[in-house]
């Protein structure tokens, strides 16, 4: 099942994406859970009434996908999780992983306006799987990870590399408004299964610059999960960036970073597309 969160005009509406049209949960449904983290804490006793739920149907055309989850609780993210990126960072290979945080105010939507900050000139892309917490928990093992995830999107790690070299902590590099987009929707976990077998793919104005697969990982999901939680609960709707494989325009030569009018395309197997257009900050 593929769940979005969007608006046909003001008020933000959940729903369900069927093709090119969307079911809204927020009409058919209202009582049911006022938003996407409400309704993924709640899913053991909403499932069913979802999954029967047939209208009213809009035209996917005439509604604007916003952040599936407005405003995660947490944006976790894993540095250097693909050989090929780190070694065009010119790291060595880490044996510890390596985290940040994205503040949860640079969530944006699939196809929103990446915004260039006025204080940075070195913003560049990183097309990313987005893991999204269900039940969550403390202290979860590798070996029922699974359990703790609710599905996955398309992520893109924006990233302004000025910022996130000048100091040795990368959390503001990492964290202006408009940086985090991801989706387009919410694709369930039971319908991807195994999550390291998906291509990802980054292109820049149509030019390809990323083309890799989660089965490349360093740290995979659940070692991800394993390790996060041992250090903090993850709740519903918590996000997990799992890291981008070589091709960030940072390391091409000379460096690429992204300018006003650019148009970003993130891919993901079977989670579908972001598709944004970077524009200067006024
Ligand atoms: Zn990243």
């Amino acid at each position: 099942m593929k769940l979005a969160t969007f608006t046909a005009g003001q008020t933000p509406e959940i729903g369900i994406v069927e093709g090119d049209s969307i079911v809204s949960l927020s009409r058919a449904a209202p009582r049911l859970a006022a938003s996407m983290i409400e309704l993924i804490a709640r899913w053991d006793a909403l499932e069913s009434e979802v999954r029967k739920t047939s209208g009213p149907r809009l035209a996917l055309k005439d509604v604007r996908l916003l952040p599936p989850i407005l405003r995660p609780g947490k944006i976790l993210a894993i540095g250097l999780n693909y050989a090929d990126h780190i070694r065009e960072t010119g790291r060595e290979m880490p044996t510890k992983q390596v985290w940040f945080c994205k503040q949860p105010t640079a969530a944006n939507g699939p196809y929103d306006p990446i915004v260039l900050p006025k204080v940075s000139a070195e913003v560049d892309y990183e097309a990313e799987l987005v893991v999204v917490i269900g039940k969550g928990g403390r202290h979860i093992a590798k070996d029922s990870a699974a359990k703790a995830v609710f599905g996955y999107c398309a992520g893109n790690d924006v990233s302004a590399r000025d910022w996130q070299s000048a100091t040795p902590q990368w959390m503001l590099g990492k964290s202006f408004d408009t940086h985090a987009p991801f989706g387009p929707w919410i694709v369930t976990a039971d319908e991807i299964g195994d999550p390291h077998t998906l291509g990802l793919r980054s292109f820049v104005n149509g030019e390809k610059r990323q083309d890799s697969n989660t089965k490349h990982l360093v740290f995979n999901v659940w070692d991800q999960i394993e390790h996060v939680s041992k250090v903090m609960t993850l709740e519903p709707g918590d996000l997990i960036f799992t890291g981008t494989p070589g091709g960030v325009g940072m390391a091409m030569t000379p460096p690429c970073f992204l300018k006003p009018g650019d148009r970003v395309r993130i891919e993901v197997d079977r989670l579908g597309a972001l598709d944004a257009v970077c524009r200067a900050e006024e």
